[in-house]
This record gives structure tokens, C-alpha cells and sequence, in this order.
């Protein structure tokens, strides 16, 4: 039985019956009933109605190679015929994890040479967590366990990752969270610089902020500071060019592990492979998942550089840690093909020089003029629109998120999916966006600005 034998209405009504979203609020979507995906090609998603919407998300920041590819969907059924699941505990492995490994090294920063595999990002963060406590007592300084993070972070939505995270409306379900996890200020210069204040001020007073709790806390008792390089889901915040030096320069002088969390910038998104490469930042460990396979499996790679890898090795002694499905030889076959994929086709490398520039510059021109946008920010393959009720005094419209939710809305019915993130529109494209689906994504957000500013007047 294929779904095709299912009306729009029935399976809205099977899914109000039985299906539990992520973030959603349950009574709102049974008011509204689910929009249903049916397939999708390129940079394309149809819907049960018939609609062809241009993806502007990559589904969750991840489909970097896009919709289609048969290659993946190849690689996957031969491998799940020749094994289709093996584990990599009690002194196993299979081939796929071993080439992916291998490849994940030669890709990432040359400090960067070891990787422990999960399903998700989630998943890697909280290995992430676990491994660098572990690796202060490998050290003899087991005191050495309180993590930095910072306001707004996501990091995902297991426990750990939870707390690892900076998101309040979270915290604040969770109740209770892993011990020993500061959050400081991030380092968004629309929204916290003061009157006055430069771009270059700002970002060093953001990185003070990691300092100050480094020293509040005791040098000798922090573990890691953890970030992403941007920061995604708590609205493409691109810090300022000074901060992320000055952060290096504070765990350095610390002695404090730098945690990047690379779930939604690695494999490309930035126009390098990992925004490390095209930040110049230096990390201990780096968590990725989502790009590894483009979204067509699940799996996810913590990256464990050359220093905390070394004491693992060194000292020994079992890491108490890993999941049934670390090291999945089905999803490790689709993230060797996907990376093999966007190298042959040179995808980065169009972001880099092509693509990027003009995605940030199209959307500028189409709506930087406009009443509702207070400022248009981007890098790479990464678009965050900030939405306000008046551009001088950047203020909102009420109740706090309105404004970015009726753009979105209208962005979608005029078939561009984007996100609102509180009060900011988010594009994450795939890496194939031509110049005409910028093209085609600039004259529909400004369509969207234009419904969203009728409703909201
Ligand atoms: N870290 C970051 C930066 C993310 O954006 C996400 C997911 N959006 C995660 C971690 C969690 O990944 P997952 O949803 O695969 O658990």
C-alpha cells in the first residue's frame, strides 16, 4: 500500500490521530492539519495540493546536494543487500565507516583526524560533551567540567544537547538540566550592539562575555567552550570579524577546549567545507551531521581533533559511550557518495565565488528598501532578514514574533519555503541554487514582504 491510495484529507486526519510532531503545538496543528510533502527534485518540494515550492531551507538546513539524486538512492540499496547493518562495538567495524572516517579527516582542518559517528546532531553533541569531560580526567583534572555556551545557542534536543543549548523556552521545559553549563551573550550586533558601538567593539565585548565566565568560574574548573560558528536556528547570527580571534586567543590562554558546533554550517554551507576553514578558527572538536548525507540518511560526526584524540588513544580505559546505530554502514555508504558528490560537482566552490555573493546581493536589492526589513545579512549560503515594525528605532511588532510569522506565511503562499525565527526570516538554499533560482527566490520574498506588509498595516 503506497500513500498515493490516501487523499490529502485522510492522511491529515491519520496524522491528527496518531502523530506527534517535533516542535509543534499539538492544538494549533489539529486546527490547521499538516501540510503533506509528497516528493520533491532539485531544489524543488511539491505538495499533496499540487504546489511546487522552492525549498529555501534545504529542508532542515540540510538537503546541501539537493532533491533526486538517484546515485544516493543507488548506494544506499546496494549496500543495505551486501549489509545492511553491522556495529562498530567489541572490536568491529564495517568498510563504509572506515572510507567515511577517512574522507571526514581529509576534508576537515588538518588538526582534525578522528571521528566517533551518530545519527544526529543531537546525538554528536551530547558524545561532544561526554568526551571532553572525559578527556579533563584522562588529563588528571577532573574538576575541569563546567561548559561555557551562550544565549540563544541550538544545539539540539536531547538532554544534554537541551542544556548544552541556549534556548529558555526549552530550559524551561526541561527543568532540570545537565549540571555545570553557562550561558553568556552572543554576539549579535543588530540586535545588543549600544548606541555607538562598532562592529569590531561589539565582537570583542561578546568574546569579554566568554572570558568574564571563564574567570567567574575558575580557569581550573572549565572544561570547553562550545558554539556555532554562526549561530542557525537562533537566527543566522554571523558574528563580528573580531570576535571568533579573540575567543581562540581566551581558550588558548585558558587552557579551555573550543567546541564548534558545525551541524548546519559544515559540509559547505559558508563556501568552505567546515566554517572553521573559512573562519579561521582552530577546534578541539567539531560536530556535524545534516550535510554529511544531505539529509537522505541519518547520521551525524563528531570530528575529534588531534589533541583530545591523542589522550583518548594514550591513556586508554573503555569511553563508556555509543549508540546501536554509531557507525551505520547504510547511512555511511549515502555520506561517502554525498561528499564525493558535492566535490565532483564543485558545489562549494560555486558558493565560494559565485553563488553566495550573488544570493546576499539579490536579496539586498530586492528588498533591502523595504519598510518591514531593518537589515539583510548573510554568508555563504546562509540569508537571515530581520524584520521590524520601524527601521530607525528597529522596533518590533507585537506580539513578539509577528512580523517574520506573516512573511513567512506569505513566503509560502507564494511558494518559497523560509523560516521566521522570532523576529527573523532565515534562507539556508541548497548549495545547486543556480542564479535563476536566486532569482526566482528574490522576486518571492519580495512578493511575501509585500502580503506581510498589507496584513501587518
Ligand atoms: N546543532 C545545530 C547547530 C543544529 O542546528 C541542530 C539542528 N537544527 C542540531 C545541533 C541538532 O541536530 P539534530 O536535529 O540532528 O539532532
Amino acid at each position: 500500500m503506497t500513500f498515493q491510495n490516501f487523499s490529502t484529507e485522510q492522511l491529515q486526519k491519520m496524522d491528527a490521530g496518531h502523530h506527534l510532531h517535533p516542535f509543534t503545538d499539538h492544538k494549533e496543528l489539529r486546527d490547521a492539519g499538516s501540510r503533506i510533502v509528497t516528493h520533491a527534485k532539485g531544489p524543488f518540494i511539491y505538495d499533496s495540493e499540487g504546489n511546487e515550492i522552492l525549498d529555501a531551507m534545504a529542508g532542515l538546513w540540510c538537503v546541501n546536494i539537493g532533491y533526486g539524486y538517484d546515485e544516493l538512492a543507488d548506494v544506499a540499496a546496494e549496500q543495505m543487500r551486501e549489509l545492511p547493518y553491522y556495529n562498530s562495538f567489541f572490536k568491529c567495524t564495517t568498510p563504509t565507516p572506515v572510507l567515511l572516517a577517512e574522507k571526514i579527516a581529509s576534508l576537515a582542518p588538518d588538526n582534525m583526524n578522528q571521528v566517533f559517528f551518530g545519527s544526529s546532531g543531537s546525538e554528536a553533541n551530547d558524545t561532544a560533551l561526554r568526551l571532553v569531560r572525559h578527556f579533563w580526567v584522562l588529563e588528571g583534572k577532573p574538576e575541569k567540567n563546567i561548559i561555557i555556551s551562550r544565549d540563544n545557542a541550538y544545539h539540539g534536543s536531547t538532554v544534554a544537547a537541551t542544556s548544552l543549548g541556549g534556548m529558555s523556552a526549552m530550559h524551561e521545559q526541561l527543568n532540570g538540566a545537565v549540571p555545570n553549563i553557562k550561558h553568556v551573550m552572543c554576539p549579535y550586533y543588530y540586535g545588543l550592539a549600544e548606541e555607538g558601538e562598532t562592529e569590531e567593539e561589539f565582537g570583542l565585548r561578546a568574546a569579554k562575555a566568554v572570558e568574564d565566565a571563564i574567570v567567574e568560574a575558575g580557569p581550573e574548573n572549565v572544561a570547553a567552550f562550545i558554539a556555532e560558528p554562526i549561530q542557525g536556528a537562533g537566527g543566522v547570527k554571523i558574528p563580528p570579524a573580531s570576535y571568533w580571534p579573540e575567543i581562540q586567543r581566551i581558550c588558548e590562554k585558558y587552557d579551555v577546549l573550543l567546541m564548534l558546533d558545525e551541524v548546519i554550517t559544515g559540509y559547505g554551507r559558508t563556501g568552505e567545507w567546515f566554517a572553521a576553514q573559512s573562519m579561521n578558527i582552530k577546534a578541539d572538536t567539531i560536530t556535524t551531521a545534516k550535510g554529511l548525507t544531505s539529509g537522505y540518511m541519518p547520521l551525524s560526526a563528531l570530528i575529534v581533533g588531534d589533541r583530545v584524540a591523542k589522550t583518548l588513544v594514550e591513556k586508554g580505559g573503555e569511553f563508556y559511550h555509543g549508540y546501536t546505530y554509531s557507525a551505520h554502514p547504510v547511512a555511511c555508504a549515502v555520506g561517502l557518495r554525498n561528499l564525493e558528490i558535492i566535490e565532483r560537482e564543485g558545489m562549494i566552490d560555486r558558493v565560494r565565488n559565485e553563488t553566495g555573493d550573488y544570493l546576499l546581493s539579490s536579496i539586498e536589492a530586492a528588498i533591502g528598501d523595504h519598510p518591514l526589513v531593518g537589515e539583510v545579512r548573510g554568508k555563504g549560503f546562509l540569508i537571515a532578514i530581520e524584520i521590524v515594525k520601524d527601521k530607525a528605532s528597529k522596533s518590533r511588532h507585537e506580539p513578539s514574533g509577528a512580523g517574520a510569522t506573516a512573511v513567512r506565511d506569505h513566503a509560502i503562499a507564494n511558494n518559497i519555503m523560509m523560516r521566521a525565527v522570532g523576529d527573523t526570516m532565515i534562507m539556508s538554499p541548497p548549495l545547486i541554487w543556480t542564479r535563476e533560482h536566486i532569482d526566482m527566490a528574490a522576486e518571492r520574498v519580495k512578493a511575501a514582504l509585500a502580503g506581510a506588509l498589507a496584513d501587518l498595516s
